[in-house]
C-alpha cells in the first residue's frame, strides 16, 4: 500500500489567497509547567489544502460538519489536465467519461508550477464544466489550487453550481506526486460545527495488486 499525502504543509511559508485570513503559529506563553511547546494557532476556515461545504456560497447551505464523511472517503479518481491550458473544460471532462457519484480529483499545471508563490493565472474549472460535474451528480470536486473558480471571475458557478447540489469542493491539492489513476480518498476537513469550510488532511491510497 502506498500513501500519498497531497495535502500542504501549513507553517509560515503556507500561501494564502489573497485577501483571506494569514496563517499565524506562535508560541503560547502561558503554558502549564510541564509542558515545553504549546503554539497559537491563528487562521482563516480556507487555509491550504481544505473543503468548502455548501454554506459557502449558498446563505442557507449545509455546513461541512453536516456532509457524511462517507462523501470524502472511497474511490476516487485523479485526472490529468496538465495540458489543459485556462481551465478545465467540459470537453476535458467528457474525453475522461466522468460518471455520476464519482470522487473527482483534477492535477493542472498549479501542481506543477508549485505552491511557493501565490500567481493570479492558476488553472480553474470552468463555469459551463461545473454545471456540467453538478448535472451529472459527482459526489465530490477537488482541484489542485486555492480556488475552484477563476480570480476575479464575476462567474461564481465553479462554486454555486456544485455547492447547490451539495457537492463539496477540496481546494489547495498538491497533485504533483500523484500519476493519474484510480484511489481510495480519505479528506478528513476539521470538525468546526457550524461554518462553511476547514482546512483538510487530504492522502491518496494506492492499493498495490497482491497479485503482481
Ligand atoms: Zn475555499
Amino acid at each position: 500500500m502506498k500513501i500519498f499525502d497531497v495535502s500542504l504543509p501549513l507553517n509560515d511559508k503556507t500561501v494564502i489567497y489573497p485577501g483571506n485570513v494569514g496563517l499565524e503559529i506562535s508560541a503560547h506563553h502561558e503554558m502549564p509547567e510541564y509542558a515545553t511547546h504549546l503554539s497559537k494557532i491563528t487562521m482563516g476556515s480556507h487555509t491550504g489544502t481544505h473543503v468548502d461545504a455548501p454554506r459557502h456560497a449558498l446563505p442557507t447551505g449545509a455546513s461541512l460538519d453536516k456532509i457524511p464523511l462517507e462523501t470524502f472517503v472511497g474511490p476516487c479518481r485523479v485526472l490529468d489536465f496538465t495540458k489543459s491550458v485556462g481551465s478545465v473544460s467540459v470537453e476535458d471532462l467528457k474525453r475522461e467519461k466522468v460518471k455520476k457519484t464519482e470522487r473527482i480529483l483534477v492535477k493542472t499545471q498549479n501542481s506543477l508550477r508549485g505552491f511557493t508563490t501565490f500567481y493570479d493565472d492558476y488553472v480553474f474549472l470552468s463555469g459551463d464544466a461545473a454545471d456540467y460535474l453538478a448535472e451529472l451528480g459527482v459526489a465530490l470536486f477537488g482541484i489542485d489550487y486555492f480556488s475552484v473558480k477563476q480570480r476575479g471571475s464575476k462567474d461564481q458557478r465553479p462554486h454555486t453550481s456544485l455547492l447547490s447540489k451539495n457537492i463539496p469542493i477540496i481546494e489547495g491539492l498538491d497533485l504533483s506526486q500523484v500519476p493519474a489513476g484510480s484511489y481510495t480518498l480519505v479528506c478528513l476537513p476539521l470538525k468546526f460545527t457550524g461554518i462553511e469550510g476547514a482546512p483538510a488532511r487530504v492522502v491518496l491510497i494506492n492499493a498495490i495488486d497482491e497479485n503482481l
